[in-house]
């Protein structure tokens, strides 16, 4: 028995399911868990001692790799200084400010704790500058797990089959319509039928909780018309897309402007952080200065802060999201060669430092239907054929892949080679 395998038993006694959130007990793929003590780079290294390539990077928070030197030692100043105030601080200033200069369609923020937190204040304002309750979302998409979003989610619920979750009530969800990601025509029948009742619609502009799908050409840009059209708010759930798709998100990749933006992941750099934004006028309504209430005894918390802004200073570096991308499309190629040679037909989808891999027949992939449909079976066989190998991707064939900027040539040549092994393992 390796030690993860008993730490595993033994976590089981205390936490449920052993795991703080569900998809981290490879509940979809099997086998037992692997524990980690810490990581380094590109690099994560178990309790026994194994060390891995890591293209989870903490779900995507990780752009710069595991244990960036400086963004580490802006965290131990900051802890040295107090570890939290409950009151304003000057980083938060400075967060919000470069946050505004990376994603110009934010006029005005505030910081939460999580992409959850994120999304839920981001519809509460919504539907309070509306007046109206219901709200769109699409099939495959995870906006995290408040109630009313919890209906046709992607991730943990796709991956564990339960496209809803118990302990719902019907009245949180009765509110939440959903519609097909990259078909404009099922949102314009939901917008016929009740537009002026749709307080917002809430999409991630890059899917990338149904593995990786990029929003179809003019997907994006049909919402915003039909948003503009019916007076809803457009709500792009940037909470993996952001500093990812590409420096400024997805909208900055694709030119479509949204009227609010909510951040996560990358935007604490490791730490416990979320944010949302956008148009003046809509945020203008949250108290103290209107009457939607949101609020947050961490939010804004200095050792998050100083993780995040550290880390999005060291992005926004010249030439450093460039390269990251560059990387990002050499490990996409590389995989497609070596499942061709392998003769494995998959298909690899890449936005910025964002992949997906399906196992697959079909030509591209673009669809929540299509997602579903690939090999999940050859995906649970080439994913521990690459663990044994010591390359750790997402334990689920719903997730997408993160690339940081630490994975070097090394790196990733060493994931191709045991790419290259793990297809031709699938044949043989
Ligand atoms: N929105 C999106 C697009 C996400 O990917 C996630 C997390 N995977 C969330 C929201 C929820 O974020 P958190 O897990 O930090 O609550």
């Amino acid at each position: 028995m390796t030690v993860s395998q008993r730490l595993f038993e033994q976590a089981q006694f205390s936490i449920a399911g052993g795991v703080n959130s569900p998809v981290r007990a490879f509940g979809s793929v099997g086998g037992s868990p692997v524990f980690f003590e810490r990581g380094e780079g590109p690099y994560l290294y178990d309790a026994d001692g194994r060390r891995y390539i890591d293209y989870v990077n903490t779900w995507g928070p990780a752009v710069l790799g595991h244990a960036r030197q400086e963004v580490v030692e802006a965290v131990q100043q900051a802890a040295a200084k107090g570890l939290s105030f409950g009151a304003p601080t000057e980083i938060e200033i400075r967060m919000a400010e470069l946050l505004k200069e990376l994603v110009p369609s934010l006029e005005l923020v505030r910081m939460v704790n999580s992409g959850t937190e994120a999304t839920m204040s981001a519809l509460r304002v919504a539907r309070g500058y509306t007046g109206r309750d219901k709200i769109l979302k699409f099939e495959g998409c995870y906006h995290g797990h408040a109630d009313p979003l919890l209906v046709k989610a992607g991730s943990g619920a796709l991956t564990l089959g339960v496209p809803s979750s118990a302990g719902v009530p019907a009245a949180a969800t009765a509110d939440t319509l959903t519609a097909v990601y990259n078909d404009l025509d099922s949102v314009r029948e939901a917008f016929n039928e009740l537009g002026d009742q749709i307080a917002a619609v809430i999409v991630e502009p890059v899917a990338g909780n149904m593995n990786c799908i990029p929003p179809a050409p003019g997907f994006l840009e049909g919402l915003r018309a039909l948003c503009d059209q019916y007076g809803s708010v457009l709500i792009f759930d940037e909470v993996m897309s952001g500093f990812r798709a590409a420096l400024g998100g997805a909208q900055a990749r694709y030119n479509v402007k949204p009227d609010l933006t909510c951040l996560g992941k990358v935007v604490g750099g490791g730490m416990p952080v979320g944010a949302f934004g956008g148009r003046r006028e809509i945020m203008e309504q949250l108290a103290p200065l209107g009457p939607v209430y949101q609020a947050g005894t961490l939010s804004g918390n200095p050792l998050a802060m100083a993780a995040g802004l550290t880390t999005l200073q060291l992005l926004s570096e010249p030439g450093v999201f460039e390269a990251l991308e560059s990387r990002t499309h050499k490990l996409a190629e590389g995989l497609r060669m070596a499942a061709a040679k392998a003769g494995v037909s998959v298909v690899v989808n890449e936005v910025g430092s964002m992949f997906g891999l399906f196992f697959t027949n079909e030509v591209t992939v673009s669809s929540y239907r299509q997602v579903v449909a690939s090999d999940t079976d050859a995906f649970k066989r080439f994913f521990h054929a690459m663990l044994e190998a010591g390359v750790y991707l997402a334990p689920s064939a719903f997730e997408a892949g993160f690339v940081s900027t630490a994975h070097d040539a090394e790196a990733i040549d060493y994931t191709l080679a045991a790419a290259e092994k793990a297809f031709s393992a699938l044949n043989g």
